[in-house]
């Protein structure tokens, strides 16, 4: 067996030691005679991995009594839609922060709902016109003081920009999109409303969505919609109203366990922050040729982007580093260039060996 770099931005690296777990338990989960996939999502069984995940992402990430946590399907993309559907009331109006593809896609989502109730989902601010180069700055925000929330992304993993610290914007209810930084720092759940994020890059494998929301937020959700697309009903069926993603479930309890077991949201953020330094270092020693398009403080911990000069360099670079056991590192088709995800199963000596592969490239080619 020969595990290689993976710096994929998503489906991402997973720790091995969730997967040599899963392995290890894969055709008799605890004494049942059968995979946990295999068993009943009914089952006393699986009620105790699934409830288990669901514990360990809150004392992970300190989530206070009075929010919900629920798994649930359809990626981060779902919540695009089902986000404005609950809260964006007919006559009423969403503000949304657009500073990279992602967020810029919740709005047109939003807008699409906003369109058919009578509603608005307005751009408070945009960093559009500069390319998506830094980070939407508060005072350049310009708020409807009646909107039902705010949506903005922590982290925008196509075009490498982060909120170092999370802002909030106004008074009204934030909601946030943390689907590529979530349990890579550590943070206050306590100013949001709403949080959301895919499972794949820092929880888990795809399948699973996470929502953490304030309990009386999610009560004055919209209930007259279907009821599975009602964040209360999965509230009250503890995410177990249809049959769940269960061996999706029951890898990201293996990811947690293992996040804990490692020390944490605390070891790990000290971990990215190093893994993020070293890679950024090398980018400005040589700024001639690994040009990062992006603002020094709005730099991504979790997604650096950089350009060599031409596209003939980015491919050999890719190319390049996939013989030396390196891959993930393409740029997104939008943007081109190169892009290393830096999450939290990257493992920091995967980070030391791109950068002296960095190192000996532009020494090569520069
Ligand atoms: N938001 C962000 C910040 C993302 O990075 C992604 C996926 N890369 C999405 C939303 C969409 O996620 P999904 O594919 O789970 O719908």
């Amino acid at each position: 067996m020969s595990r290689i770099m993976n710096f994929n931005p998503g489906p991402a690296a997973l720790p091995v030691v969730a997967l040599e777990r899963a392995r290890d338990e894969l055709l008799d989960f605890e004494g049942s005679g059968m995979s946990v996939m295999e068993n009943s999502h009914r089952s006393k069984v699986y009620e105790a991995v699934h409830d288990r995940a669901l514990s360990l992402l809150r004392e992970l990430m300190a989530i206070p009594e009075d929010y919900d946590v629920v798994f649930l399907q359809g990626g981060a993309s779902m919540q695009f839609a089902l986000v404005p559907m609950s809260f964006l009331p007919p006559g009423g109006s969403a503000d949304h922060i657009a500073m990279g593809a992602w967020s810029e896609k919740a709005h047109s989502e939003a807008a699409v709902w906003a369109n058919a109730v009578g509603a608005r989902a307005r751009v408070a601010a945009s960093t559009r016109e500069g390319g998506y180069t830094r980070v939407v700055r508060p005072e350049e925000v310009k708020l409807d003081d009646g909107a039902a929330y705010v949506h903005y992304a922590s982290n925008e993993t196509i075009h490498g920009v982060q909120y170092r610290q999370l802002p909030t914007f106004g008074r009204a209810s934030q909601v946030c999109d943390m689907s590529s930084d979530i349990l890579s720092r550590k943070f206050d759940v306590a100013p949001f409303s709403l949080i959301y994020a895919g499972a794949q890059k820092n929880i888990g494998p795809s399948g699973v969505t996470i929502v953490i929301a304030r309990h009386d937020f999610i009560e004055q959700g919209r209930k007259d919609l279907p009821k599975i697309l009602q964040y209360r009903t999965h509230v009250e069926a503890n995410s177990l109203l249809n049959t769940p993603p269960t061996f999706g479930i029951y890898l990201v309890r293996n990811v947690l366990d293992w996040l804990q077991s490692s020390g944490g949201v605390d070891a790990i953020e000290k971990q990215n922050g190093m893994k993020a330094a070293e890679l950024y270092a090398v980018i400005d020693a040589h700024r001639e040729f690994y040009r990062c398009p992006v603002e020094l403080e709005s730099r991504s911990v979790m997604n650096a982007v950089f350009r060599l000069p031409t596209e003939a360099l980015d491919k050999l670079f890719v190319d390049e580093a996939k013989k030396a056991s390196m891959v993930g590192l393409k740029g997104h088709r939008v943007i081109g260039g190169i892009r290393v995800s830096l999450y939290n199963a990257v493992e920091p000596t995967w980070v030391s060996t791109l950068c002296t592969f960095m190192k000996d490239f532009v020494n090569r080619h520069g």
